[in-house]
């Protein structure tokens, strides 16, 4: 291995910029490219590509962290053969982003265990290996947050959380019991994203239903008109559960059973 008082500068020097990956790897690098004859082009190309990749891991480790997923799931862990109402090819197309560039929306909807959060986090763990920032919610959690700020006078402040990211994830809008000022918040924050920021939403009831949900069939209506106008609905209708496939195959229980 080459040695010298200088490689020793070099690699402090990397080091001190904060490429440790290219201080470590210098010494082998310089030996390997003048051994290979490469050109300097090469030799800097070889060098930076760890440093790129180990800095690129971080940020998705670390994004990944900051966006609050329930688990960790993609959507190669999703089997499409299970779930036919699922248009694979939607899916697919979908997790190409375009719609998070066109700051877009996505709506699951269907019963309990078809995977509506699933598919949710599997788009959302491809914006974060496409360095999107993403966030994840429940609705419920959303807007008792939204509803505490309110009380604490910093609601603007708080909204900003969820009107930030690139991507947003409301998991379970219709198992969110809205009282109050819950409804208002939800559009407020519906506004502010509309078309500035893309939002994925899981809801187990029909649009119909959300005149109910909201506790306003005003507001829903007004809140349905900024979600629906760029966006996908992937309906999971007569969808089996995910959940309850092995009862159900062991004939435990009937397969749409969970409430
Ligand atoms: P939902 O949000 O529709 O209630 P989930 O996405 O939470 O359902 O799915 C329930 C569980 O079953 C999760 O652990 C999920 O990963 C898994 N699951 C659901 N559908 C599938 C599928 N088609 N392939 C693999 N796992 C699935
Ligand atoms: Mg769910």
């Amino acid at each position: 291995m080459i040695e010298s008082a200088e490689l020793l500068e070099v690699q402090a020097s990397l080091a001190s910029l904060g490429l440790n990956v290219m201080a470590a790897q210098v010494p082998t690098a310089a030996e390997q490219a003048a051994v290979r004859n490469d050109s300097y082009v090469t030799f800097l190309h070889t060098l930076l590509g760890p440093e790129i990749a180990a800095r690129q891991e971080r940020w998705a480790t670390t994004r990944t962290k900051l966006a609050n997923f329930p688990f960790h799931k993609t959507l190669a862990d999703f089997d499409f053969t299970f779930q036919p109402a699922v248009d694979e090819r939607l899916i697919r197309e979908l997790a190409g982003l375009g719609f998070v560039e066109r700051h877009e929306n996505v709506i699951f909807l269907g019963p309990p265990g078809v995977g509506k959060t699933h598919l949710a986090v599997a788009l959302g763990m491809e914006a974060i290996r496409r360095r999107v920032a993403v966030y994840f919610t429940t609705a419920h959690a959303m807007v008792s947050d939204l509803r505490q700020a309110q009380i604490r006078g910093t609601l603007a402040s708080r909204l900003r959380v969820y009107i930030r990211p690139r991507l947003l994830i409301i998991d379970e809008l219709t198992y969110a019991p809205f009282e109050g000022s819950d409804a208002t918040n939800f559009f407020r924050l519906i506004s502010e994203r509309y078309e500035h920021g893309a939002t994925i939403l899981t809801a187990n009831r029909s649009y119909g239903e959300w005149g109910q949900v909201f506790n306003d069939p005003v507001l829903a209506t007004a809140i349905l008109d900024r979600l629906l106008h760029h966006s996908v609905t992937v309906n999971i209708k007569g969808g089996q559960s995910y959940r309850l496939k092995d009862k159900a195959r062991a004939g435990i229980m009937p397969v749409h059973a969970e409430a």
